[in-house]
C-alpha cells in the first residue's frame, strides 16, 4: 500500500465531496467501500470476504462532466488519489485502491446515449453507457458498433475505451482504438478536453491515442464517439475445423489473413482449451472457429476463401450449427460471474488468463515455451487442472495468444495471488517479452503487469513517462496503474 500524501484527513475528504456534489452522490457504506478497493471479478481474497488493501475514503457517483471536473480539481489541489471506474469488469488490478483514502470516481450514472447519427455513421455515448445497451439500441435500428468483448453485458463505454478493449469480431472491425472517432475527457486539474469527430486528419500526432488505453492513469473519459456499421447478421457464415494443434490452426489463420480475407472472427484453440469450450465435439483435437460477415457477396466469398485454404490443412469439418450456438452463449453476464465466484468458494478452484501478442513467426515457440515452463518450473504445477491457450485476434503481422490456466487452490486464500496467479502470469509475460512480443494484448496493464511496463516499452518508455508527468504532475490518477510505484513509496499495512 502507499501512504496518502494529502494534508486532508479521511473525514475532511468526505465532507468536501459531500459539499461539492451533495451527500446523495457520495457513498461511504463500509461494505461498498471494501468492495470498491479491488477488481470485483477474479479476486479470490474478496470472495472470502478478505479486503487487505487500503479501503477508499468514498465512492463518488458523477452525474455530469462538470461533476467529474469538480472532483478532479478538488483531488488535484489536495493530492488525493483517484481511481475512475465504470463497468467494473477490470481483471488486472486497475480498480485496486492501493493509496490510503482514495476517491473512487464512478461514471456509471453518466449513461445517456447522446446521439445516433446514421448518416455520418457514428454514435456518441456517455462513459457509463453499457455496451450491451448501446448495441441493443443500435441493432434495433439496423446498426452495430462491431464491438463485442466477452464482457459486453457489463462493461461500459468509458472503461472499454480506457483499456483499449477488443471484441470477438476484431479481425473485421478492429479494436476499440479503430472505432473511436472522437472523445471528451477531464484532465486531473479539472480541465475538460474534447477531441473532435473527423474521418481522418494529419494535424500532428493522433491525440486520441493519449486517452485511449490510459486506464484512468492520465484522465477520466466522460464521453466517446464511435463508428457504427450496418448490422446484417442474416449473412453470417459459421465455420469450424478440428486440427492437429494450436500452431497448425494458427498457421491456417495466417494463410487466411495474408491472402487478404477478413472474417470477423478467426480463432484457434489448443487441445486443452478446446476441451473446455467444445467438449461436445472437440474429441481431443485443437479447434479453429471462423465467422464471415458483411454484405452477402462478401460473406459468401470470405467463407469460400477460408474453406479453400483449409483444404490444404489436415482437418475434420465441424457442423456450422455447433459453432453458431457456441457463439450465442459466449458472453459473460453477472450470472456466469456469480457462478464462478461460487465455484471459487465451494471448490477452491479458480481460472485465470494472461493474453499477449506475438508475430506469426513466434507463435509456436511462445506457446510451447509457456506450456513447458508452466508444467516444469511452476512449483504448484500439480494443482493445475487446465493449461492451454487460444488465438482470438489476428492481424497482418501476427496474432494474440490468450493463455488460460485453471487450478485447485491448496494454500490459504490470502496467498492465492502470490502462489498461483503471479508466477503463472510472469511466465507468460516473460516469454512474450523474450520473443519480442507484447506483454499485454487487451486487458490493460492494471497493477499486475506494471513490473514489466519499462521493459515493454524499452527506449520509448520516456514518451509514456512524459505524458504522465505532463498531464498528471501531482500523480493523483490511479497510482500504481500502468506506472509502477517506486519501492521507496510503498509502506506495509
Ligand atoms: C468476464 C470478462 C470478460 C472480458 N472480456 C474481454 C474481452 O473480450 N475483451 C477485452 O478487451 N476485455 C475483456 N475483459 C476485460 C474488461 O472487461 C475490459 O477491459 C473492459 O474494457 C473494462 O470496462 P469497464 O467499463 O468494466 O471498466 P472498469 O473495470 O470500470 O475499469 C477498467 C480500467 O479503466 C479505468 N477506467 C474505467 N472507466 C474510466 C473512465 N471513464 N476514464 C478513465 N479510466 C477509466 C479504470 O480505472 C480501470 O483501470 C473482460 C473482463 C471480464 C470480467
Amino acid at each position: 500500500m502507499v501512504a496518502s500524501r494529502s494534508a486532508l484527513s479521511r473525514g475532511e475528504i468526505i465532507a468536501a465531496l459531500q459539499e461539492l456534489l451533495g451527500p446523495e452522490q457520495v457513498e461511504t457504506d463500509a461494505q461498498e467501500l471494501r468492495e470498491a478497493s479491488v477488481d470485483r471479478f477474479k479476486k479470490y481474497t474478496s470472495v472470502h470476504g478478505i479486503f487487505d488493501g487500503p479501503i477508499p475514503a468514498a465512492i463518488v457517483y458523477a452525474r455530469s462532466t462538470a461533476d467529474v471536473a469538480a472532483v478532479l480539481a478538488f483531488a488535484n489541489e489536495n493530492v488525493v488519489n483517484v481511481v475512475p471506474r465504470t463497468g467494473r469488469t477490470a481483471t488486472e488490478g486497475g480498480l485496486e485502491t492501493i493509496v490510503e483514502d482514495t476517491i473512487v470516481l464512478d461514471g456509471s450514472r453518466m449513461d445517456a446515449i447522446v446521439e445516433i447519427d446514421p448518416v455520418d455513421m457514428m454514435v456518441t455515448a456517455q462513459c457509463g453507457v453499457p455496451l450491451q445497451v448501446l448495441e441493443d439500441t443500435l441493432r434495433a435500428q439496423g446498426l452495430t458498433t462491431g464491438h463485442s468483448p466477452q464482457s459486453k453485458p457489463l462493461a461500459q463505454m468509458g472503461g472499454l475505451v480506457a483499456t483499449r478493449s477488443i471484441g470477438q469480431f476484431s479481425t473485421l472491425y478492429g479494436g476499440i482504438e479503430d472505432m473511436v472517432v472522437g472523445l471528451e475527457a477531464v484532465l486531473p486539474g479539472g480541465e475538460v478536453v474534447r477531441i473532435k469527430n473527423v474521418p481522418r486528419r494529419a494535424a500532428g500526432p493522433d491525440i486520441r491515442h493519449i486517452l485511449i488505453g490510459n486506464e484512468g492513469a492520465l484522465a477520466v473519459i466522460t464521453e466517446v464517439t464511435v463508428k457504427v456499421f450496418t448490422y446484417q447478421p442474416e449473412n453470417n457464415r459459421f465455420l469450424g475445423y478440428l486440427v492437429d494443434s494450436l500452431p497448425a490452426g494458427v498457421a491456417g489463420l495466417r494463410e487466411v489473413i495474408v491472402a487478404g480475407y477478413r472474417p470477423s472472427v478467426a480463432r484457434a484453440y489448443s487441445e486443452e482449451d478446446a476441451a473446455q469450450h467444445f467438449s461436445h465435439f472437440a474429441d481431443g483435437k485443437a479447434v479453429v472457429v471462423v465467422v464471415a460477415e458483411g454484405p452477402a457477396g462478401i460473406a459468401e466469398a470470405t467463407a469460400a476463401g477460408v474453406e479453400s485454404i483449409f483444404t490444404d490443412i489436415p482437418h475434420e469439418k465441424v457442423d456450422s450449427a455447433l459453432i453458431k450456438s457456441w457463439f450465442d452463449n459466449l458472453n459473460w453476464g453477472q450470472d456466469k460471474i456469480d457462478a464462478e465466484k461460487r465455484e471459487m468458494l465451494e471448490r477452491s478452484h479458480l481460472g485465470y488468463t494472461t493474453e499477449v501478442s506475438i508475430d506469426w513467426s513466434g507463435v509456436a515457440e511462445l506457446f510451447e515455451s509457456v506450456m513447458r515452463r508452466a508444467r516444469t518450473e511452476f512449483p504448484r504445477a500439480a494443482d493445475l487442472t487446465m493449461l492451454g491457450a487460444h488465438s482470438s485476434h489476428s492481424y497482418q503481422t501476427g496474432t494474440n495468444l490468450y493463455f488460460v490456466y485453471d487450478y485447485n487452490i491448496t494454500c490459504a486464500p490470502r496467498e492465492e495471488i502470490t502462489e498461483y496467479h503471479e508466477p503463472l502470469n510472469a511466465i507468460v509475460v516473460e516469454e512474450a517479452l523474450r520473443l519480442g512480443g507484447s506483454m499485454v494484448h487487451h486487458h490493460g496493464i492494471g497493477k499486475y503487469r506494471t513490473p514489466w511496463t519499462r521493459e515493454e516499452h524499452g527506449s520509448a518508455f520516456v514518451l509514456l513517462q512524459t505524458l504522465k508527468d505532463g498531464l498528471d504532475p501531482r500523480g493523483i490518477m490511479n497510482r500504481g496503474t500502468i506506472f509502477p510505484v517506486e519501492e521507496s513509496e510503498a509502506v506495509t499495512a
